[in-house]
């Protein structure tokens, strides 16, 4: 038996991508193995956004080959679509798949011996414009990501998805609910919903059809599964309805991630957000008044060309007067292609760098904050399929991440656990979960 092996750089959608190539490998008489075991196929799955894309899939593509020397290797991707010239030079590098043919690899591939030289397939993003393929991620039992939407018609001046990924596009509901349903009869029982745009999810073969209200509404009735998260959605889309929608769901449970990228009206501007940092608290103070135990997660971009002293400091004020969980910080970087990359004052490589650690300790006050005022309470805990010196981690519905004695009955079990403390590394220890049950 053939085997293939996978690396993912990137994000939930990538990891959900992989994921479905991989059946199809599995489908076509491969076995899905370990990247660091022997294989005859490695697909490299590459990001955009990551720094030094370019660099890191030259190592990856090393290591592949340290593992198995003779193993044909293929790049696919959103650095693919972007600059796959650049990764068929890559020493090693069998063939270079688009944003059209990546989900067609299997077929590209039917002849495993090595290219001389590097073989690309990639067509202009507009081809992939209105075709949506579906994907899901199952790696452990616990959780899936399960993508509903792809591509992105905003216009944001640091991104390069949009060319990456190309225009917004869907999946219908019908087939969103019957893939809900297929991963709840594999015995999943949290679904993340994922897309590039998730707030924005509707336009089938280039038309609204739906809104993002309506299929949540729709996915609350699919039986089987316990929880849904939403993965991260605009301010601007995450609107009134959703918001009330959720608090009063069963399913969907009280976590956010919100994309806020600075608290600075004028960056905002540059950025060319659809919003304004008044919009974001008003979403921010809406969600708290309907659900005051919320988790609110928020990105956020540190260095960004004009951003002064002053700027980052009304970002870092505005934060930390903000009733937010945690934050993910992004040091700015230039991305070919962007109106960003062009504009001038550009911020010094060692202020993004003391930025973005000022953040993190912003957010590591923030998580902490959040925990505390989650401690005395009772929680539901999905236990995942994992070990660490005896102990076995999950987390309640509001996102908060806790520890409990390992025990294998509780994998993949929502349990009522009591939040007792948080531990040196900052994950909050529940009460043994046995002795709760009795109470
Ligand atoms: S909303 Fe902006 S940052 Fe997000 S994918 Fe679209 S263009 Fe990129």
């Amino acid at each position: 038996m053939k085997k293939v092996a996978f690396y993912t750089l990137g994000c939930k959608l990538n990891f959900s991508e992989s994921s479905t190539i991989g059946r199809q490998f599995s489908d076509a008489g491969f076995q899905v193995v370990e990247f660091t075991q022997a294989a005859d196929v490695y697909v490299i799955n590459t990001c955009s956004v990551t720094d030094h894309a370019d660099k890191k899939c030259r190592k990856v593509v090393k290591e592949a080959l340290k593992y198995s020397p003779q193993a044909y290797i293929a790049i696919v991707g959103c650095y693919a679509q972007l600059k796959p010239q650049e990764i068929a030079e890559i020493e090693g590098v069998d063939v270079v798949l688009g944003a059209a043919e990546k989900f067609q690899l299997v077929d590209y591939i039917k002849d495993l011996s090595k290219n001389p030289k590097a073989v690309i397939y990639q067509q202009d993003i507009e081809k992939v414009n209105r075709n949506f393929i579906a994907a899901y991620s199952i790696g452990d039992r616990t959780r899936t990501f399960l993508k509903v939407q792809d591509g992105c018609d905003y216009p944001c001046t640091y991104c390069t998805i949009p060319l990456a990924r190309g225009a917004s596009r869907s999946d219908t509901i019908v087939n969103v609910v019957e893939k809900a349903a297929q991963i709840a009869a594999s015995g999943v029982k949290e679904i993340v919903l994922t897309g590039v745009n998730l707030g924005d999810f509707g336009i089938v073969d280039g038309v609204r059809e739906y809104k993002f209200l309506d299929l949540i509404k729709a996915l609350d009735e699919v039986n089987g599964i316990d929880r849904f998260r939403i993965s991260s959605i605009e301010p601007n889309l995450l609107s009134n309805d959703v918001i009330e929608f959720v608090a009063q769901s069963k399913k969907f449970v009280p976590h956010f991630h919100i994309p806020l990228q600075s608290g600075s009206n004028k960056i905002l501007g540059l950025m060319k957000r659809r919003y304004r940092r008044e919009l974001y608290v008003d979403r921010v103070v809406k969600i708290k008044e309907l659900m005051p135990d919320c988790c609110i997660g928020v990105d956020v971009i540190v260095g960004f060309p004009g951003e002064t002293e002053a700027d980052f400091l009304d970002t870092y004020q505005f934060l930390n007067n903000l009733d937010i969980s945690y934050l993910h910080v992004f040091t700015y970087s230039e991305r070919a292609q962007t109106e960003a990359a062009e504009m001038k004052d550009s911020v010094k490589g060692s202020d993004r760098f003391n930025r973005n650690k000022m953040l993190q300790i912003l957010s590591d006050k923030k998580r902490r904050a959040f925990y505390d005022t989650q401690l005395g309470k009772t929680a539901l805990v999905l236990f995942e399929d994992d070990q660490k010196n005896g102990f076995i981690h999950g987390f309640t519905q509001n996102y908060v991440k806790v520890k409990a004695l390992y025990d294998p009955l509780l994998v993949n079990e929502l349990k009522p656990v009591i939040l007792h403390h948080i531990d040196e590394e900052g994950i909050v220890e529940v009460e043994e979960v046995a002795e709760i049950l009795a109470h």
